[in-house]
C-alpha cells in the first residue's frame, strides 16, 4: 500500500497559495492511473518534440483527472531559458486555477525525473507526490539528499516513483538528441547517456 498523508483538518478545496505544511493522505497503488496520466504527460512531451523543443510533458493529477499541464518551451534556439520548463509551465497553471484542490492531494507526472528547480518547486507548493519516466542522469533533483536541508526541504513527505513509461520517454529524447538541428543540450552527458542505450 502506498502510503496516504491524511490531513488532521478534513479535506476541502483552497487556494493552493496556500503553505500550510502538506497533509499527508496515502491512497491505494494504482499502476493504472500512473500508466494513463503519465501518457497525458508524454503526449505533452510529444507536442513538444513536434515543436522543436526538449521532450518534456507534465501533467497534473488529482481526484482522476488532470487538472493542469505544460511541456517545455524556450530550447529551440540551443537554450538560454531554464525557467520553462514542463513542470514550471503547469505549476503557473495550477496557481492560476480560481479553486486548486488541495497540493497535497496532486501528483505531478513528469517524462523526466524533475531538476532542482522543478523538484524544490512541487515541494514549496506542497505536491503529495511525483512520478517520473527517464531518469535525468545529468540534472535530475529528486535522489538529492536533504538531511542536512533546512526543515522545510528536510521534513517534505514528498513521494517519488520512477520508471513509468521509461521506454516512451526514452525514444522521445533519442529522437530529440538524434536530430542535428536540436542544438539543445547537444553533446552533454545526458545525450551520450540516452543515445548509448
Ligand atoms: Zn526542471
Amino acid at each position: 500500500m502506498r502510503k496516504v498523508e491524511l490531513s488532521k483538518k478534513p479535506m476541502r478545496f483552497r487556494p493552493s497559495a496556500s503553505h500550510s505544511p502538506p497533509s499527508t493522505l496515502l491512497l491505494p497503488p494504482s499502476a493504472v492511473d500512473d500508466s494513463l496520466f503519465m501518457g497525458e504527460a508524454l503526449k505533452e512531451a510529444r507536442n513538444a518534440l513536434a515543436q522543436g523543443d526538449f521532450p518534456v510533458g507534465c501533467a497534473l493529477a488529482y481526484g482522476g483527472r488532470v487538472i493542469a499541464r505544460g511541456r517545455r518551451k524556450g530550447t529551440t534556439d540551443g537554450g538560454g531559458n531554464e525557467l520553462d520548463h514542463a513542470e514550471m509551465v503547469a505549476l503557473r497553471r495550477l496557481v492560476k486555477m480560481k479553486q486548486a484542490p488541495e497540493a497535497a492531494a496532486i501528483t505531478a507526472y513528469c517524462t523526466m525525473e524533475p531538476c532542482l528547480m522543478c523538484f524544490s518547486a512541487l515541494m514549496l507548493h506542497g505536491i503529495g507526490a511525483i512520478v517520473y519516466a527517464y531518469e535525468d542522469a545529468m540534472g535530475g533533483g529528486t535522489a538529492c539528499p536533504r538531511e542536512g536541508l533546512n526543515p522545510l526541504y528536510r521534513d517534505s513527505r514528498i513521494v517519488v516513483r520512477s520508471g513509468i513509461r521509461r521506454a516512451e520517454s526514452l525514444a522521445l529524447f533519442k529522437a530529440f538528441f538524434s536530430n542535428p538541428a536540436n542544438r539543445y543540450w547537444r553533446a552533454s552527458h545526458l545525450a551520450e547517456y540516452t543515445l548509448k542505450q
